[in-house]
């Protein structure tokens, strides 16, 4: 029996009503939650709790490990000011200064997110928007900026620690409908959060219907990048709005357009359950498709056999594996990287395992400045070792599907480590993505 449930959730605030957690952890690990909780953002909710996490597994369960904050994820130093700070009870506005000073270092707005991606019209930048591929234009609906519960490597975390410089978002849709008039290549519009689905039915309507108008008729995909499948599955079972929701569902696949649901999914944990397997049902059911992605970390999933059952699970339901990623280079990556040639030796490994449904999946891949750059894999040539790589996607359209050289190395996290090979001064992109950057 799925059951309806009563929506929880616990922060840093009130983490300690969780019967398990005071079960299982010792007091200093309870008190690492809440130093790390002060820096990072954290928030889980009763679902992930009583269902996904596997308590006797505690502290090693993934999915704990993917919501709880973890000492290790601030540096010795970081985490020594902020326990300091928190045991000598010092005023919140000082201690709001060292919290800062810890966040301004953790690289808050990795690949030139806020400088670079955001595009102008009539001389004004579109905030809440970001244009870097030609045919997608992500959009940041003010009210889907928080999630069902937050994931400790999110890429996305000043956005829900009340950061206003760091965050994304658009108060309404009028201007970017009028910028998509304008930009007839665009065929994909991402509604990307946060989390999208944490809105109700009727204010995503309001988001997305404007979309079905015949004037955009280039517009041919709507993607709507969530976790709620794995955080909230109630959310497309049986939430007192679930029926209006699959509702306008049905109506955008209805209109002509393509529903791509883009599913985070991390750990096969997260498929186990009755009530996403109904959820799944549900969504598939009004003719949208379902892609999966996730990076790669440790602590989490950095296994071939975790890949390996989370894509044979995911193609078992119906589910379209899309992207493994990296870890970004911010927040605790510290703790999350994998190094880039063992990720590639996990994908590989995965891969050879799974039959070639499966093998719809792209990877690994690092979503950098220049663009979406795939780790093809290790090869000698002339002699030289070298680490073969390839844009998915670029900030220039002509750089994809390019493949350029670095020099060997095992313990690069990003492409920021690697140096050309061949003895070569730049990438075959740098200079002009340089000139990019003066231009802006
Ligand atoms: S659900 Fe997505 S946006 Fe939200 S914390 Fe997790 S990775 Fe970040």
């Amino acid at each position: 029996m799925i059951g309806i449930q009563e929506y929880k959730v616990f922060s840093a605030h009130n983490y300690e009503q969780i019967p398990q957690l005071i079960k299982q952890l010792t007091k200093d690990q309870l008190w690492a939650i809440k130093v790390v909780g002060t820096v990072l953002p954290f928030k889980v909710n009763n679902y992930v709790i009583d269902q996904l996490i596997n308590w006797d597994n505690v502290p090693d369960d993934p999915i704990f490990i993917l919501t709880f904050p973890q000492k290790e994820m601030l540096k010795e130093e970081h985490y020594n000011l902020v326990d300091q700070a928190l045991k000598n009870n010092i005023p919140q506005l000082e201690l709001k200064k060292i919290v800062n000073l810890v966040r301004a270092t953790l690289n808050p707005n990795p690949a030139g997110q806020q400088d670079h991606n955001v595009p102008v019209m009539d001389g004004q930048r579109l905030h809440g928007v970001q244009h870097k591929y030609d045919q997608t234009l992500l959009f940041f609906p003010s009210h889907g900026q928080t999630c069902h519960a937050y994931c400790t490597f999110c890429f996305r975390w000043p956005q829900f620690i009340g950061d206003k410089n760091q965050k994304f978002a658009q108060n309404e849709t009028d201007d970017v409908i009028k910028y998509l008039k304008r930009h007839p290549k665009i065929t994909d519009v991402l509604l990307t959060g946060g989390d999208p689905m944490t809105m109700n039915a009727s204010r995503l309507r309001a988001y997305i219907e404007p979309f079905l108008s015949p004037e955009l008729e280039h517009v041919q995909t709507i993607r709507i990048g969530t976790k709620a499948l794995s955080f909230w599955p109630y959310k497309f079972v049986n939430d007192k709005d679930s029926e209006e929701l699959l509702d306008l569902f049905r109506q955008i696949t209805e209109a002509g357009k393509h529903l791509a649901f883009m599913a985070h999914l991390n750990h096969p944990a997260e498929l186990k359950t009755e009530v996403v397997r109904q959820a799944i049902k549900n969504i598939k059911d009004t003719g949208a498709e379902i892609r999966t992605q996730s990076p790669i970390m440790h602590h989490i999933n950095d296994k071939a056999c975790v890949w390996r059952d989370l894509w044979n699970t995911q193609v078992q339901l119906g589910l379209i594996p899309y992207y493994m990623f990296l870890a970004r280079d911010t927040g605790a990556q510290h703790y999350f990287s994998v190094p880039l040639v063992k990720a590639w030796h996990i994908f590989k490994e995965a891969y050879r395992q799974v039959s070639g449904i499966a093998r719809t999946v792209r990877g690994p891949s690092m979503s950098a400045h220049p663009g979406k750059v795939e780790i093809v894999g290790p090869a000698t040539i002339n002699g030289e070792e070298v680490l073969t790589l390839n844009f998915i996607q670029g900030r220039n359209s002509d750089w994809i599907k390019r493949p350029f050289f670095a020099e060997y190395d095992e313990k690069a996290t990003w492409l920021d480590d690697l140096k050309p090979a061949f003895g070569k001064k730049r990438f075959f992109f740098e200079t002009e993505l340089i000139d990019d950057v003066k231009l802006n």
